[in-house]
Formats: structure tokens, sequence, C-alpha cells
């Protein structure tokens, strides 16, 4: 980001006011300290916090907030003067006490460094080393076309993985089915899809936009934010757009991996009318998410509906909805984003809901992002980036902490798990009567029975009661018993006539790399081998599959806390310092040693059991057919990028 020079209006004293009522103040300080080179502005009498981190302003008191004001002011002056007179002066080693002094803790070396990863203010400092000394690509060339890494998917993670991959001089294709970039914010399309994480941690750190239209961005802006990074980076040449990998099959005397691909040759991207290929590569990565195959509700005769019924993430553009009576399947983050939307256009709306969601006050959901702070962003160097950290820091550590058991709890677990998500369910129940008391019938509906935090919470500006309320929605708790050809049968009998069916019925999670077919060494089938319940030492390496990296594999979704792109930001270092390892020792390939895989495996269940998620019985996308937690990440952020410095060679068969 380049700071503006501001004009002398811009110190206009009004408009400092409407400036610093938009600003974070302890982020702006930070940003002005840095700015500056003088900690003075980050003092110690408003040391922040951390049990108050959520609360807006880190919780200052009102003598406290007035010091803040004082201290911005004379900052906001300080930095304009100098940046006009082209003499910023910003010292980078206060970056560490500054990252202390926001998140109001000491915190150990690991977490600054983790931490001022995630800030990047002096620029992006997840460029990794090149791979050097001619070691890499390893073992030659084998196939007819040759690539040293296979990336799968051209979504968040891939693009991410082919970016450092490049930048660490490994060469790579990426494989993507679709016509374009973007993965998931390609195909969910369905109206209201927005990102429901704070758009400036939905981000790639070395990728920062401080200008986000608003603070949880729509799809288009997703998708272009995706598009834009693929560009700036150079990796469009690298992408197979229209290839569907089928089958990756271990070579295991050529130590590679082979990899089988159906190309759509009519521009289709279905596979209809396709070439299949078989390429050789060193290394896959996969790159496929965890939510992007659908789950089609199994309900007694689906398919005997005579009107269109599809899921919401092929939305049917086409439709014209005025007039037609809709109904719902699902209350999810997906449903909850489009029913509003099919609401106003449609005729009727029946939304049919078998558990409901916890809801997150969120008042500035839709809003776009104040005037006064955008305008901070250019003039104060450094503080978005700064603005950044602390929404990273308070989503993570702020939340997380109560969805853990607390052995202090001695209340019911079927409703909290600690007197810190109790006090949740508590506070979120309030929420509920406040947006539903002049609505009984559908507070008895839609208040959840089990703790926060067992479930994806969903998050909500008063757009949902204000929907159901709607003489033209009604919502739907009972069972459903089977899908007819006028509409949707209630189990009491009653049927619900209905003109299209959506599925907000979210995905297959825990399918994880399905439907490629993998077969590693000894014959061995990956899908067999998890039989449905997917694992991975460090959320990346299968044994038994060599040289086979996953990224947002298997016990790395974050719940609450945080964003995902955190995650395929760690998993692609790990993957880079794999490769690193490879071309140290001379090995053509690595092997995770079961033990290890194990070892981690329990370690994760362990600390899954102690999470809400884990405790309660209630259904929900994170656990795997088993009922064991296949998807989330139970411990703090920081332990995942730790784990993930560089592999533990003593962890792995060179082969
Ligand atoms: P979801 O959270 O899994 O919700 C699926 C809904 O369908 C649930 O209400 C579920 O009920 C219901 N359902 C499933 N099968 C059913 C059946 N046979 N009969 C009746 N109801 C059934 O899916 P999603 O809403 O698509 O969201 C999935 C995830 O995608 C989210 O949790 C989130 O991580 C991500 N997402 C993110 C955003 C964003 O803003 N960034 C937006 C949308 C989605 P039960 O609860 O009873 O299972």
């Amino acid at each position: 980001m380049t700071a503006r020079t501001p004009s002398n209006s811009a110190m206009d004293p009004e408009q400092i006011k409407s400036m610093l009522g938009a600003a974070d103040l302890p982020s702006l300080l930070a940003a002005l300290a840095h700015a500056t080179g003088d900690i003075g502005f980050a003092p110690r009498e408003l040391w922040l916090d951390p049990d108050l981190a959520l609360q807006p302003d880190g919780g200052w008191n009102e003598t406290q907030l007035a010091r803040a004001r004082e201290l911005a002011v004379s900052g906001l002056r300080r930095v304009t003067a100098s940046t006009a007179r082209g003499d910023g002066g910003r010292d980078d080693a206060l970056v560490a006490p500054l990252i202390d002094w926001l998140t109001g803790t000491d915190l150990d070396d690991d977490y600054r460094a983790m931490l001022a990863e995630e800030l990047a203010v002096t620029g992006d400092l997840r460029v990794p080393e090149p791979l050097t000394g001619g070691a890499w690509p390893l073992n030659g060339a084998a196939g007819p076309v040759d690539h040293s890494v296979a990336i799968i998917g051209a979504g968040m993670s891939g693009i991410l993985a082919a970016h450092r991959l490049q930048q660490a001089g490994v060469d790579c294709v990426v494989l993507e089915k679709n016509r374009d970039v973007g993965g998931t914010w390609l195909e969910n399309t369905y109206p209201g899809c927005r990102v429901d994480v704070f758009n400036h941690v939905y981000s790639y750190s070395g990728e920062q936009r401080p200008d986000w239209p608003e603070y949880h961005s729509s799809q288009p802006v997703l998708l272009d934010y995706f598009r834009d990074c693929a560009r700036r980076w150079g990796i469009g040449d690298r992408i197979r757009f229209g290839t569907t990998v089928e089958s990756l099959a271990w070579d295991e005397e050529a130590r590679r991996w082979n990899v089988r691909l159906r190309t759509a040759v009519d521009g289709a991207g279905d596979g209809t009318d396709a070439a299949t290929e078989t390429i050789s590569v060193s290394v896959v990565v996969s790159a496929v998410g965890q939510l992007n195959r659908p789950l089609t509700p199994d309900i007694d005769g689906l398919d005997d509906f005579a009107g269109p019924h599809f899921h919401s993430s092929a939305w049917r553009h086409d439709l014209d909805w005025s007039g037609r009576r809709v109904a719902v399947i699902g209350t999810g983050a997906s449903a909850l984003q489009f029913i509003p939307h099919l609401a106003k256009e449609a005729a009727h709306v029946t939304v049919f809901q078998r558990t409901p969601p916890w809801l997150i006050p969120r008042p500035v959901y839709h809003e776009p992002l104040a005037e006064g702070l955008l305008r901070l962003f250019e003039i104060v160097p450094g503080y978005a980036h700064w603005f950044r950290l602390r929404l990273f820091w308070c989503t993570h550590e702020g939340t997380v902490g109560a969805l853990r058991r607390d052995p202090a709890w001695t209340g019911p677990l079927e409703v909290a798990v600690s007197p810190r998500n109790d006090e949740a369910r508590r506070l979120l129940t309030l929420y509920l009567e406040s947006q539903f008391g002049d609505r009984p019938d559908l507070l008895a509906k839609v208040v959840p029975r089990y703790p926060v935090g067992s479930k994806r919470v969903v998050l909500d500006n008063g757009i949902w009661a204000s929907t159901l309320k709607r003489p033209n929605v009604e919502l739907v708790s009972d069972r459903i018993e089977r899908i007819e050809p006028e509409g949707v049968r209630e189990a009491d009998g009653r049927l619900h006539r209905a003109d299209v069916i959506v599925y907000g019925t979210g995905f297959r999670a825990s399918e994880f790399l399905m439907p490629v077919q993998v077969t590693g060494r000894g014959g061995a089938d990956l899908h067999e081998e998890w039989n449905g319940d997917a694992r991975a030492y460090n959320g990346v390496c299968v044994p038994g599959f060599p040289n086979l990296f996953c990224l947002y594999g298997p016990n790395t979704n974050i719940v609450i806390n945080g964003s995902i792109i955190y995650f395929a930001e760690c998993a692609t270092h790990y993957v880079v310092e794999c490769l690193r390892l490879l071309a140290r020792r001379g090995a053509a390939a690595m092997d995770c040693r079961p033990a290890a895989y194990d070892r981690y495996s329990a370690r994760m269940d362990e600390h899954n059991s102690q999470m809400a998620w884990g405790i309660s019985p209630v259904n929900s996308w994170y656990k795997s057919p088993s009922g064991r937690i296949a998807q989330n990440w139970p411990l703090p952020l920081v332990d995942y990028w730790r784990q993930t410095r560089r592999p533990d060679p003593a962890d792995f068969e060179l082969l």
C-alpha cells in the first residue's frame, strides 16, 4: 500500500474527528508508532487487556480513550507532515514491541514471528528461499510431459502453492477442472454469497488489500481478488484449465506419480468431449478444498420432484422467481445468505430447518468500509496492516477459548462445555430473544439446543429475523418425510407445495480428494486406507503415499478463530520445506512414517475431544461418518505455524 500525501483539508478538525470515529484506535496508534518511529504512541498506560480484546477499541475506558484520541491527533499531524516532507520515520525495530502492545501479551518468539508474518508491514515475509544447487527437479523426466510438481486445483490454496513454488524456483503445473481460478468463489454464485470472515483477515498476508469495499465482501469481489493475485503472481501460464484429475498412481521404480488427466477439448469443461493423457511428476500437491463437493440430501423421492431442483453451489440464474413457491432445505451458512434474497423475489418460501444455527451478531455484516477508515488507510502508512493484525488476533485468540472444555464446568455438556461457553450461550440466546421476542412461535424454533461452537456459527445483522417474519416465508422445523412431484411432505403428513426446491445442504466435507483414485506404495488405495475417515500428518502427509501433499487437508479447518488462508500459507511453506529436504538429501521422495501419522492423529483426536464440536453429539460437517472430527484444528493457531516450519526428517522415510 502506498500512502497518499493528504491535502491540508484532510487535517481539518471535523474531518479528523470523523476519521477517528471510524478508526480502530489501538491499531491506529500502533501504526502511528511504527510510521513515526516513536513508541510513545503506544504507551504503557494504554497496554491492552487481552481479556477485553474483542471489545471495541480494546475495551479502553473513557480516560484511556481520550488519551488515545489525543495521541492519534498528534500522530496524524506528525505523519502527514513527514509524508509531505518525504521523511517518514518508520522504524522496523518497533514491530516486535508493537505486536506485544497490540495483543496486550508478552508473546514468545514464535508467536511474535508468526504475527509479524501476518502483519507483513515491511513486505511479504513468507517468500521462500529458492531451492538451489541444481538438485531440483528430482529424478529426471519420465513421462511424455514432465513437470516437477502438479498442483490439483486453482482455488485459494492452489494458486498460492503455485506462487510460492515459483518463487522457490520449482517448476509446477496447476490442473484445474474449471475454466477459471477461484475454486469455491468461482462456483458459489448464489445471491447473497459473501465471505463471513472479516475480509482483511480473509486475504493473503503477502497480498493485502486495504480497500475492501465491505467488511465482508461479496463473491464477485472475492473472485476478482483471487484472479488478480493469480495475474500479479504470473502463474496463468502454469494453469491447465478444463482439466480434471482422474487418478494418481505411484510408480515405485521411477519414484514419481503418474497423473491421469481428462481435458475438455470442446470448451465445455464437463469432460463430455475430452482427451485423456497421463503425465509424470515428482510431487503432487492436492489443493482441492474441503467444501467443493455438494451434498444433495438423501431424502426419499428426491428425483420425483416435478420442478427444477438444485444445490446452492449450482445456482440456476436463469430462473424467474416471481410468482413461484420455493422450498429451501437447510439453514446453514449458505442458506442464510441466499434465503433473504429468494424471499424478496419469490411468491412464497418454505424453509426446512433440521438444526438451527447459533447466530453471531455482526452489525457491519453488509456494511461498506467506513469512509473515515479508508481515508486513514491512505494517510497512515501501514495502518491497514495493523488493522488486519488486530482483527486476526481478536478473532483468533479472543474467541476460541470459549469453545474449549473447562474442567471447572459442572453443568450439562449438552448445553455448554465451560463457564465461558455457557456465557456465550446466554448472550447469544439474548440476541435471538431480541430478534424474535415478538414472535414466540419463531423463537421456539430458532434457539439451538447444543453448545455454541459445536456447529459452525452464522453471522447476522438482523436479516434472518426480518426474513423469517415476512408474510411469504414459513419456517418448518419438523422432519421431512419425503419429496413428491408437487412439493415436500412433512412427517406430520402436511404437503408444502413448491415449484422449485433449493438444497442448501452443504458439502461432502469429509470426502477428501474424492473422486480421484489414488494408488500409493504397494498398490494401496488412499480412500480404502482412510475408509471415510481422512487423516494426515500435519494435515499434509499420509503414509504409503510419498510426495503427496495436501493443502486444507484433514484437521486444518478453523472454526471461528481466523481464516483458512492462514492454514494454506503454513501448509504451503511446509511443502516447500519438504522439497528442500529432498533436494538437500538428494532423495527423490519422502514418505511419512506410520508411527508419526498415528501419533499425530491421536494428538488431534485428544484435543478435539476437548472442544465443543468434539463433545456435542450434534451433527455437523466437522465430523466424518464415524463421528470422528476429521476437519477441525483444535489448538492455537501458532501451534500449526510451529509444526509446519520444516519437516522433521525422523518422521519420514526418504526414498
Ligand atoms: P452446512 O453448514 O453444512 O449446512 C447444511 C444445512 O443443510 C444444515 O442446516 C443441515 O442440517 C441441512 N441438511 C443437510 N442434509 C439435510 C437433510 N438430509 N435433511 C434436512 N436438512 C439437511 O452447509 P453450507 O451452509 O453450505 O455451509 C458449509 C460451510 O461452507 C459453512 O459452514 C462455511 O464454512 C462455508 N461457507 C462459508 C461462507 C462464507 O461466507 N465464507 C458462506 C457459505 C458457506 P443439520 O444442521 O441438521 O445438519
